[in-house]
């Protein structure tokens, strides 16, 4: 039998737990989450009014968070953390930004990328470890800062950023256009080119940063919703820090990136889309319950309508959720429940294989998100409009989740790609590969003159090139 929710002395006033999926928790997870559902409902829930209204980052409710060990969620227990797995950091990510704030639950799933960044290498690096240690201790948060100001959301290709080998360390340049948490973190991973970079962007290396190293623009962040959330530019202007900063061996970017800011990322974000979802189907069905039309004698919720609103957002969300679900037990099937020790063969990347699986999880719960806030929003009428009722957040919120990198525009070009161009490869992401059939087609479209001269132009540039002159025919 599922036991009532609570919110604090009460009944939870929104959807009960027979209608989440209980049965993807165990136990020890089930009450960690009735543990947080009170803590939201006490601490979370209340600075989130305050985080929107005026833009406040949310370090109180970390130092909540803090509390329940929830910032080693993913640390092992040796490093004093929680040891939990995937499916649990998709309930936590989920529950915080169902019952208490979804800025908070943005700014978690970046610290928890982080972590898995620093957790994928740490088992060589007392540097990393040392920070793992400190995460609830000291309310030490990590945040992701990829995204650069030359390629938008192709975060994954660094143009304005490098790091030069010197004899004591390594000198980072970073240029981020959005960091989570930029200025409030206390530790940042960062992607540049490699040292050494010889023009192939899939050589990147991860940095581990420190707060007193960066720069950033707090004062500027403004948005339409996650408010709390702090998403600025960051910049590292030539920072020196030790060899044993950069995160796992130089060259390590793009693995780092699909076996774990990928997969973590993407599995944490899409709990917290769907956490948004049930957030604002909660709120409405307090409303329509409660609001009564007098003249024909029945509450908002007793319409036909209303109840269709309600059974379409529950079953798409339900189903976002499992799929969800489904991949946090995989990742915990292929890593022996989230074991980091598997990493010390550096070639171990179980999570990786599934990639485009995550790009799909991200896409679904990103444009369930907007639907079902906005019916939500509908079933609500005009009192729904209006701030005091929360759900006008919940949808500003909920609308982060298309536009953020990787967008659902890119997404779903990928795993059509992926399916009918030949995997991973047909993706490019460095535009490395020659799309022949777009250069013939093109070339068809030019008369001899033209080819002439761009066959000129062209052999010039190879000249440049190799350093040596070239023959024309
Ligand atoms: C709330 C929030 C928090 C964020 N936090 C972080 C963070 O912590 N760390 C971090 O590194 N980044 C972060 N980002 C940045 C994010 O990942 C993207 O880099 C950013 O949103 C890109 O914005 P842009 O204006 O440059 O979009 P653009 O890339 O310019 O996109 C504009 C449009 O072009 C489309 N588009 C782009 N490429 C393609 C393509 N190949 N095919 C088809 N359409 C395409 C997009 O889908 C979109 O519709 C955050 C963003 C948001 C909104």
């Amino acid at each position: 039998m599922t036991a009532t929710k609570q919110w604090g002395t009460e009944p939870y006033w929104g959807l009960d737990f027979d209608l989440d999926p209980q049965w993807c928790l165990t136990p020890a997870q089930q009450d960690l989450q009735s543990q947080l559902i009170d803590l939201c409902q006490r601490v979370l829930r209340p600075n989130a009014l305050k985080s929107d209204a005026e833009l406040i980052y949310p370090r109180e409710n970390f130092k909540a968070l803090a509390e329940l060990g929830l910032l080693g969620l993913l640390v092992p227990k040796a490093w004093g953390g929680l040891g939990e797995n995937h499916t649990c950091a998709a309930m936590v990510v989920e529950t915080i930004a169902r019952y208490g704030c979804p800025s908070t639950a943005m700014c978690f799933t970046m610290h928890t990328g982080a972590v898995a960044a620093a957790l994928f290498r740490a088992a060589e690096n007392p540097e990393l470890q040392s920070v793992l240690r400190r995460l609830d201790k000291d309310v030490f948060i990590g945040t992701l800062s990829y995204s650069d100001p030359e390629t938008g959301s192709h975060f994954w290709y660094p143009t304005s950023s490098r790091a030069e080998a010197l004899a004591e360390g390594w000198q980072v340049f970073k240029k981020a256009s959005w960091t989570t948490s930029a200025g409030f973190a206390d530790w940042y991973i960062v992607q540049t080119t490699s040292p050494d970079f010889d023009g192939n962007y899939s050589d990147l290396s991860c940095f581990l940063i420190y707060k007193d190293e960066v720069k950033a623009e707090p004062s500027k962040w403004d948005a339409l919703g996650l408010r709390g959330n702090q998403s600025g530019t960051l910049e590292v202007n030539g920072v020196t820090v030790p060899l044993n900063r950069m995160v796992g061996p130089k060259g390590d970017g793009a693995s780092s990136n699909d076996e774990t800011v990928d997969p973590f990322f993407l599995l944490c974000s899409s709990a917290c889309w769907n956490g948004i979802s049930l957030g604002a189907m909660d709120i409405a069905k307090r409303h329509v319950t409660r609001k009564k039309h007098v003249d024909v004698g029945m509450r908002v919720a007793d319409y036909p309508t209303i109840q269709d609103y309600f059974g379409e957002a529950i079953m798409d969300t339900n189903a976002s959720r499992c799929f969800v679900f489904s991949m946090a037990k995989l990742m915990d099937e292929l890593t022996g429940d989230c074991d980091w020790s598997i990493h010390q063969d550096l070639s171990a990347m179980p999570r990786a294989q599934y990639l485009h699986w995550y790009w799909q999880i991200k896409f679904i719960a990103a444009k369930n998100v907007a639907h079902v806030c906005d019916k939500m929003l509908h079933a609500c009428g005009g009192s729904g409009f209006k701030k005091d009722m929360e759900i006008e957040r919940y949808l500003r919120d909920g609308k982060a989740g298309w536009v953020m990198g990787p967008t659902n525009e890119v997404l779903r070009q990928f795993v059509g790609k992926y399916a009918l161009l030949g995997g991973f490869e047909a993706l490019d992401y460095w535009n490395q590969s020659l799309n022949e059939r777009v250069l013939h087609n093109e070339l068809k479209k030019m008369d001899a003159d033209e080819k002439r001269a761009l066959a000129a132009q062209l052999l010039a540039e190879a000249e440049a090139m190799n350093g040596k002159v070239v023959a024309i025919a």
